[in-house]
C-alpha cells in the first residue's frame, strides 16, 4: 500500500478508537515517524496532508533537512535520545524535544533555545519499565525534575512520554499507558502546562489512545518496514 493509503488507514483507526474511547478526535494528534527511512518517504507523507512528524536522531535530521528545502509549514519533533553535545543542533533543527530526561539536557536546550530567541515545547521522557536499553528518568524523580524546569524560561513542559517493553500483543503495554496518565495527571497539578502524552506505536496506538493517548508516535504502518534497525 502507498503512505497515502496507510495514512488514510491509520487515521481511520485512530478515529474508531476515539469512537470507543468516547473521545473527540481531535484530542489525538498523529505523529509520522519517518527515521531511517528517505526524505522521499517525508514528501511523500507530507503531499498527502502529514504536518506532524517524529525523528530519532538529530543527526539523521540533519541531513534530511538539507532536501527540504524551503519547505516549513511542517512539526518535526526529536523522540530519540540526545546527548548533551548535539542539544544547540537539536533546538535548532526541531520544534520540539520529546525525550528530555535529565535536568543536564534540559538546562542545555534553555540556554540554546534561549540564544535562538525560541520557546521550545518539551515532553518528558518517563521510563516505566526495568529495561537497561530504554531511557527516561524514573518516576520516583519526576517531581524533582519538573520541579527544576520551572526557571527554564526558554522550555516549554508540555507533557510525558514513553516507550513501553516491545511486545507482539498491544495488551502487555496497556498497563504502562495507565501508569503514564496517572503521572501526567499528577504532575498537572504541579505544572498546568503538562498537557500531553505521548504513548502508542503502531501495534499499539489503539489501546494507547483508549488510555488518554494525545499523540501516537507510528512509523512503520504508515512507512512500511524499516530498511535497517534503528541504532
Ligand atoms: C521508531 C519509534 C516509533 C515508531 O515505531 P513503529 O513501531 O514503527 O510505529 C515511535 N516512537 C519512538 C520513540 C520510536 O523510536
Amino acid at each position: 500500500m502507498s503512505i497515502e493509503a496507510n495514512l488514510t488507514l491509520i487515521r481511520e483507526q485512530i478515529a474508531e478508537a476515539c469512537r470507543h474511547a468516547n473521545r473527540p478526535e481531535r484530542e489525538v494528534a498523529l505523529m509520522a515517524v519517518s527515521k531511517v527511512h528517505p526524505v522521499e518517504a517525508l514528501l511523500e507523507a507530507y503531499a498527502a496532508g502529514q504536518r506532524l512528524f517524529g525523528e530519532n536522531r538529530v543527526q539523521e535530521f540533519q541531513e534530511k533537512a538539507a532536501s527540504l528545502g524551503t519547505l516549513s509549514d511542517f512539526e518535526m519533533h526529536l523522540i530519540g535520545p540526545l546527548q548533551s553535545n548535539k542539544t544547540t543542533r537539536a533546538a535548532e533543527l526541531f520544534y520540539a524535544v520529546d525525550t528530555v530526561d535529565s535536568l543536564k539536557i534540559a538546562q542545555r536546550l534553555n540556554t540554546a533555545a534561549q540564544a535562538l530567541n525560541k520557546k521550545l515545547p518539551i515532553l518528558i521522557e518517563v521510563k516505566l519499565s526495568h529495561e537497561e536499553s530504554k531511557h527516561g528518568v524514573a518516576p520516583d524523580d519526576l517531581t524533582a525534575l519538573i520541579a527544576a524546569l520551572q526557571p527554564l524560561d526558554s522550555l516549554i513542559p508540555s507533557g510525558l512520554m514513553t516507550v513501553p517493553p516491545w511486545s507482539e500483543e498491544a495488551e502487555t503495554a496497556r498497563p504502562y499507558f495507565q501508569q503514564l496518565r496517572r503521572l501526567r495527571d499528577e504532575q498537572q497539578q504541579l505544572c498546568p502546562t503538562l498537557t500531553q502524552l505521548s504513548m502508542g506505536m503502531s501495534n499499539d496506538f489503539a489501546v494507547a489512545i483508549e488510555e488518554g493517548s494525545t499523540c501516537v508516535r507510528v512509523g512503520t504502518a504508515i512507512f512500511g518496514k524499516r530498511p535497517r534497525p534503528i541504532e
